[in-house]
C-alpha cells in the first residue's frame, strides 16, 4: 500500500494542505481561507476542515496516512507541540495544536516553524539530499533559517533555536529597525523589503543615478519590488546589479559568521529573493569567504533551494517523515 503524509501549512491568510508520498510527490492539495480575524475557534475549524476535505477529495483511506505534519506561524514550541501567540492569528494563546489534531484524526502529529520545516524538506527531497549538517536560509520578506545537525533540526532548550535572521550585524544601523524590535539584524539589512528601501534611499539621495527601474514602474517608485529589481539586473542595469551585489555582500558577511559557528556541509538558500540567482549568489560566496575563519569555507557549497512551489506543505510533511 502506498503511504502518504499530510502536510498542513497554516498562514495568516490561507491554509494549504497537501497529501505527499514518501518520494516527495504532491498528490492532492486543498487551500482554504484561515479566517484569522474571527478568532481561535473559527481558524482552528478551518485547519480541521482542510484535513477532512483533503481526505475526502483524494479518496485515500485513513489507514494509508502515516501522520500529519503542521507548520504554523511562530512563536511556537515544536518540542511540546504548542503554538504560543502568533501576531497574525487572533485569539491563539498557548494552543496545544499537536494534541488537538492527534485527538481529532487519530494520527501521529508534529509541529514545526516554517523555516525549520522548509530546511528539512530540502534535506529529504531537495538540494541538501544526502547531507547531514545543513544551514538553510530563506530570504523573502524576512530571513528565516534552520540549523540541521546530524540530519535533525536543532531546537535548543526551548524550541527557539535557529533564528539566524535575527543575528545583529550592525547595531549602529539606525535605518535598519527590525520587526523583532532589535536594530541591525541581518533580516533588517538584507531581506527583500529592506533591500528595496535601501535602493529607494540611494535613488532619493542621488537623483542623477541612471536606471531603467524608474521607467519599469512608470515613475511610481513605491511599486519597485525584488522582482523588478531582479529583472532589471538580468537586463544589465548597473544600479540594479549594484543593489543586489550590496545585498549579497551583507548576506555573505553574515553567512561567514554562520560558517565559523556551524561549519556546515552545505548552505541552501531559498525564498523569493534567492530566485534572483547568480548575480546574488556570486557576491554572497565572495563575501562569505572573506568573513570567516573557516579555512574550508571556499569548499562549502552555497546552492539555491530546489523546492519552490508549495514549500510550506512539503516542509510540514517532511518533519513527519524524518
Ligand atoms: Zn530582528
Amino acid at each position: 500500500m502506498q503511504e502518504y503524509v499530510i502536510g498542513v501549512d497554516i498562514g495568516g491568510t490561507k491554509i494549504a494542505t497537501g497529501l505527499i508520498s514518501k518520494e516527495g510527490k504532491l498528490k492532492q492539495k486543498v487551500v482554504l481561507p484561515t479566517f484569522a480575524a474571527r478568532g481561535l475557534n473559527a481558524s482552528l475549524n478551518q485547519v480541521y476542515k482542510s484535513i477532512s476535505d483533503l481526505l475526502e477529495i483524494s479518496k485515500v483511506g485513513k489507514q494509508a496516512i502515516k501522520g500529519i505534519g503542521v507548520c504554523a506561524p511562530g512563536p511556537l514550541d515544536p518540542i511540546k507541540g504548542i503554538v504560543h501567540n502568533p501576531p497574525n492569528l487572533a485569539g491563539w494563546r498557548e494552543v496545544p495544536l499537536v494534541s488537538l489534531i492527534r485527538k481529532k484524526f487519530g494520527k501521529k502529529t508534529k509541529l514545526e516553524n516554517d523555516a525549520n520545516a522548509a530546511g528539512m524538506a530540502e534535506v529529504i527531497w531537495g538540494a541538501a539530499k544526502g547531507y547531514k549538517h545543513v544551514f538553510y536560509v530563506t530570504v523573502s520578506t524576512g530571513i528565516g533559517t534552520a540549523v540541521i545537525i546530524n540530519g535533525k533540526i536543532f531546537h535548543g532548550k526551548n524550541g527557539m533555536a535557529g533564528e539566524g535572521g535575527h543575528v545583529t550585524i550592525d547595531y549602529n544601523a539606525k535605518h535598519a529597525k527590525c520587526n523583532c524590535g532589535n536594530t541591525g539584524c541581518i533580516e533588517a539589512l538584507a531581506a527583500g523589503p529592506y533591500t528595496v528601501k535601501r535602493l529607494l534611499r540611494h535613488l532619493k539621495e542621488n537623483p542623477r543615478i541612471k536606471t531603467n527601474l524608474v521607467d519599469m514602474v512608470d515613475g511610481e517608485l513605491d511599486k519597485i519590488t525584488m522582482v523588478t529589481l531582479g529583472e532589471a539586473a538580468r537586463e544589465g542595469d548597473a544600479f540594479a546589479i549594484q543593489t543586489i551585489e550590496e545585498e549579497g555582500k551583507l548576506l555573505g558577511i553574515w553567512l561567514g559568521s554562520m560558517v565559523s559557528v556551524l561549519d556546515p556541509e552545505i548552505i541552501v538558500i531559498g525564498g523569493g529573493v534567492s530566485l534572483i540567482g547568480n548575480i546574488l549568489f556570486k557576491e554572497i560566496k565572495k563575501s562569505m569567504h572573506a568573513h570567516t575563519i573557516n579555512i574550508f569555507a571556499n569548499k562549502t557549497p552555497v546552492v539555491q533551494a530546489k523546492l519552490k512551489r508549495d514549500v510550506g506543505i512539503f516542509g510540514a510533511a517532511s518533519v513527519l517523515i524524518k
